[in-house]
């Protein structure tokens, strides 16, 4: 499995209780048995929905199950077909987004394939350029013309997700890149003449602790959705949340077997969603209150009434309604517009606070 985990993540820490059915060590908690924390779940699942809606800030505390969520949104997807012996796991039924070297299989022979699990990513913090977008070995190119390209984490990342921890600690160029490369769906790598271009899309989610450094606005603005996590204030979550993680460590088979339908149905909605997504319809009306409560906040540019637009559509989607309402606009504009606010020296209020009220004033309590 690609998965490029630190082993100090409890999921994939070696089983030693006493499971004995077959499922592997590294299976991730279900996505439906995450107690509470609605608004993340809500973005990253519109979010495998449409990817294009540009990838999840999560900002919270830690110890809120930020990368857990995202494992195990991905193992909730199903698997992905694969080309056999591409390194970019490029799609056998997708040939316009093939690579070069999938290009000149086929024109030998038509490319066999195979189900591979939808990948997670991690981010190191501190990881060179080299080992993000790949290695192009000139020397190599240019004496014996072998595949000089080294695959980086990019290509591993492709139809997948890529997950940064602590994204606020990270370069600024590379969280630039990151969100250039998930934008175009296309990791281009150049040195000296020579160029490698391979798939590279993927759902970006980063994890941040506002105290610890803030990122700039210019890539705040960058991303499509934002969520706040908590931890869970009351006692009967806590209780829940406890209970929940104990028999998953206890029991993982037992566990996964008891959510398997919950997991199942949202499954089914994320494949349908994705499959209703074209031809959700947004009518002039409801784009107008979207637009006039980013003006109403003062978001710059058209990023902010693009992303709100595409994600009311996904949320439509996910939820099985076939056109865009007031509803689904103001129900997902605090994720798509509290990252995008200037600060305000005459207004104390917290960005969240600031979207509410606009929804508010415009849409009525
Ligand atoms: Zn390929």
């Amino acid at each position: 499995m690609p998965h490029d985990q630190p082993s100090a993540d409890p999921i994939s820490r070696p089983d030693t209780g006493a499971a004995s059915a077959p499922v592997p060590v590294s299976v991730p908690f279900p996505f439906s048995a995450i107690v509470g924390q609605d608004e993340m779940k809500r973005a990253l699942l519109i979010s495998a929905v449409d990817p294009t809606i540009g990838g999840v800030l999560v900002f919270g505390d830690r110890g809120t199950g930020k990368s857990t969520a995202v494992r195990a949104l991905a193992a909730l997807l199903p698997p992905m077909r694969v080309v056999v012996g591409c390194r970019f796991h490029c799609d056998p039924d997708a040939e316009a987004t093939w690579c070069g070297e999938c290009r000149e299989r086929a024109a030998l022979a038509r490319p066999d394939s195979r189900l591979e699990p939808v990948p997670v990513v991690d981010m190191p913090l501190g990881a060179t350029e080299d080992r993000v977008i790949g290695a192009l070995d000139l020397e190599r190119a240019l004496s014996r013309g072998e595949k000089a390209f080294e695959p980086g984490l990019l290509a591993r990342a492709n139809r997948g997700f890529l997950y940064i921890d602590e994204v606020n600690l990270l370069e600024d160029h590379l969280v630039d890149l990151l969100i250039d490369v998930a934008a175009s769906g296309e990791n281009v790598v150049e040195r000296e003449g020579l160029s490698i271009r391979h798939p590279a899309r993927f759902v970006l989610v980063g994890s941040g602790n506002p105290e610890e450094g803030e990122l700039r606005p210019q890539l705040l603005d960058r991303f499509g959705l934002s969520v706040e996590v908590r931890t869970p204030a009351t006692i009967a979550d806590r209780i829940d949340v406890v209970r929940r993680r104990d028999a998953f460590d206890r029991d993982r088979a037992r566990f996964v077997l008891t959510w398997r339908q919950a997991e199942d149905s949202l499954r089914q909605l994320v494949l349908a969603g994705r499959t209703r997504l074209p031809s959700v319809e947004v009518s002039e009306a409801t784009l107008a209150q979207a637009v006039r409560l980013c003006m109403a906040l003062g978001t710059d540019g058209l990023r902010a009434e693009l992303t709100l637009l595409r994600a009311a559509r996904a949320l439509a989607a996910f939820e099985g309604d076939v056109e865009v309402t007031d509803t689904h606009v103001r129900r997902i504009a605090p994720s798509a517009l509290r990252h995008r606010l200037r600060r305000d020296p005459l207004d104390e209020a917290g960005s969240s606070a600031r979207v509410d009220r606009a929804i508010v004033e415009l849409f009525g309590p």
